[in-house]
């Protein structure tokens, strides 16, 4: 029998060999926005403990029954706590990815220490927001009285920035956290439809270039994306399902449309339940004449069609035309929360039509009318979001 006592004599390492888990259940996500990691699922020792845009330094996974001596440092929820690796001082640090986390405006976790331990959150600029401590060792059988995992929680007090990265240490001793939990904020994916695909050794646009100023609707959606992006990161989490050029799941020769592209790219979104999906394309016609924005949405019994006409209704408020908006079974959104594909403007309006003073696709060649349609993008969602909350 091996043993080895980790930190200083709080876990017995029962068996030699790593037990190999499935990563699942590792995080779960409740409808207020609560996201808790139990760390459960994961092998025993592993180090790369974070999911749902939080990664740990400073931690690892013991598992009940394997290196973790649980009677005196029971798991609070399954087999797996987290414990303060040797080596990094006895700090364990949490820090947020705000693009998949939100702005965090609530923290808690669930401790068992042989000495008291302190939790302390952080906003961007380092600034302190919260700071809280078990009070003493409360491990089972520390004759303190204290129980183990105590819940310690942090609220963001408003006005304050949102929390970007939580530490808890003990000087120097050991502790563990099983349920770590936070309130993520709103948050919002953005789709930049299309996007290059490999063919054979060379990446091809989706789209065929515009007559007048060869325009690719492939990159006006990722400008477009960008500019609401900047926007709406001002109050939510964004994520892009794409921020470079090439389509994001694309694999060589998949053809168009790649199917395999579009359902990872909604599966993305269901992953990170994200509260708003917004696709974005421009649209095409052989009628050359052909203009306007025109949004669609899909499923019923949610509030789609109200984010699909604010969107419309927001871009054409850029200068074109209001098509309206109508349900549309798009296959990237299949997803199960707000959806809606937002036909920007015809790529291939090159001719003027009765009433136009200039075309869509010129439009669409102006850095204005794109930054435009990104501020409307992101006021639209903005204001869905604050009428659907
Ligand atoms: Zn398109």
């Amino acid at each position: 029998m091996f043993s080895h006592i980790f930190a200083k004599a709080a876990f017995t390492l029962a068996a030699g060999a790593l037990m190999i888990a499935p990563l699942t259940a590792r995080a779960q996500q409740q409808d207020t926005g609560e996201v808790t990691l139990g760390f459960d699922g994961l092998p025993d020792l592993s180090a790369n403990v974070g999911d749902f845009g939080v990664s740990f330094t400073g931690a690892s996974v013991l598992q009940c029954g394997s290196s973790l001596n649980c009677s005196a440092y029971p798991p609070f929820s399954g087999r797996n706590i987290i414990y303060d690796t040797p080596g990094f001082g006895g700090v364990i640090t949490a820090v947020f990815d705000p693009t998949v986390a939100g702005n965090v405006r609530k923290v808690s976790a669930r401790i068992t220490g042989n000495r008291s331990i302190t939790m302390t959150a952080f906003d961007v600029n380092k600034k302190v927001l919260g700071t809280i401590s078990t009070g003493g060792s409360n491990y089972v059988g520390s004759g303190t009285g204290l129980p183990a995992n105590m819940l310690l929680t942090i609220t963001v007090p408003s006005g304050q920035l949102p929390v970007t990265s939580v530490t808890f240490h003990d000087s120097g001793n050991t502790f563990t956290i099983d349920d770590f939990t936070f309130t993520k904020g709103k948050t919002v994916m953005l789709d930049a439809g299309h996007g290059q695909i490999k063919v054979g050794n060379v990446f091809k646009y989706q789209r065929p270039a515009t007559a007048t100023y060869q325009l690719y609707e492939d990159n006006l959606t990722l400008d477009m994306a960008q500019s609401a992006k900047t926007e709406l990161e001002k109050n939510y989490g964004v994520m892009m399902t794409r921020s470079g050029t090439t389509a994001p799941f694309a694999p060589a020769n998949c053809g168009v449309p790649c199917n395999i592209d579009l359902d990872k790219r909604k599966e993305l979104a269901e992953k990170y339940e994200v509260d708003v999906f917004v696709s974005l394309h421009t649209n095409a016609s052989a009628d050359k004449k052909a203009n306007g924005a025109e949004g669609f949405y899909r499923g019923a019994g949610n509030q789609s069609s109200d984010l699909a006409s604010r969107l419309v209704a927001g871009v054409s408020g850029a200068g074109v035309a209001n098509r309206g908006s109508k349900a549309f079974s798009y296959r990237v959104l299949s997803t199960t929360m707000s959806n809606s594909l937002v036909e920007i403007a015809f790529h291939t309006n090159s001719q003027l039509a009765a009433g136009q003073s200039v075309t869509d696709e010129f439009r669409l060649s102006t850095a204005s009318f794109k930054g435009s349609v990104g501020s409307a993008i992101a006021k639209a969602v903005d204001d869905f979001i604050k009428a659907n909350p």
